[in-house]
């Protein structure tokens, strides 16, 4: 029988919880250690629609990235959206386990996954701990050089659909060969990665104002803005790899398939001629 606690357990080996941020909440939210698991889904948000798809599926634990309660809380009634989650899965006897900062800066941690669903090469931390190893952020190659505009479908092409899709902002026709990227928002690394050197960016919730004042810096890396979920989502394989290797055919291990991107609808005026 696999508990709660075991699962814990081997998350925590993989996603050490002393890698986590000061500021961030990160570990079990609800649920009992010694109850029995046998079924899982993993996911980037934990929001109404994962936890439909947890219960539906009769999942006792949910894994997600991103944290339920970040601040501190006084309660959780059930009449508020986040309340209301921890008593469906409570009444549902599932629990809700969170990995978040611990898991960017792990090695392998979220970048890597986001790295790797694009075809590229990690060669280190883009903000390394002491240790030279962990740490936000991946610098990565390519196999080949190709052209920005390539490169931005690339990356299209390896995360999952998003109504806003993919942007890129750079010279459509530059040689795209070293790439950092870092799995969520991004903005705080600009300066780190003109730094570097690299040729592109790959990040999430880029703003008009440092994108464009980092642009105008010279030889600034070309920056590709995706979706914040999608930059995320490649990780819940990951974290499923990770458990299928320790609890093999005892418990069954699922990625959530919902699209928990909040922008669902675009709009996009045609240029004329
Ligand atoms: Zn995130």
């Amino acid at each position: 029988m696999t508990t709660v606690g075991d699962v814990v357990e081997v998350l925590e080996a993989a996603y050490p919880p002393a890698l986590a941020e000061s500021w961030d909440a990160v570990g079990l939210v609800c649920g009992d250690p010694a109850e029995r698991v046998d079924r899982i889904l993993i996911c980037v948000d934990p929001v109404e629609s994962t936890v439909d798809e947890a219960l539906e599926s009769g999942a006792q634990l949910v894994i997600a990235h991103h944290p339920l309660l970040l601040r501190g809380v006084h309660g959780v009634p059930a009449s508020t959206p986040k309340g209301g989650l921890v008593h469906r899965l409570i009444r549902a006897g599932a629990g809700l386990y969170c990995a978040h900062t611990n898991a960017d800066s792990a090695n392998p941690g979220v970048s890597d996954a986001l790295a790797e669903a694009i075809g590229l090469t990690v060669t280190g931390p883009l903000d390394a701990r002491e240790d030279g190893r962990t740490g936000i952020g991946r610098v990565c190659e390519l196999p080949e050089p190709e052209p920005f505009t390539t490169f931005v479908q690339r990356v299209a092409d390896a995360l999952p659909a998003t109504a806003a899709g993919v942007r890129g902002a750079g010279d459509p026709d530059r040689l795209i060969r070293t790439v950092a990227v870092s799995g969520g928002a991004g903005d705080s690394y600009l300066a780190r990665v003109t730094a570097l050197g690299v040729d592109a960016y790959v990040t999430a919730d880029l703003r008009h104002h440092p994108a464009s004042e980092h642009l105008a810096s010279g030889r600034a890396p070309a920056l590709v803005d995706v979706a914040h979920w999608a930059s995320e989502w490649p990780w819940c394989g990951q974290a499923a790899a990770i458990l299928r290797e320790a609890f093999g055919g005892n418990v069954d291990i699922t990625v959530s398939t919902r699209r928990t991107d909040p922008w669902t609808v675009v709009g996009q005026r045609r240029i004329p001629g």
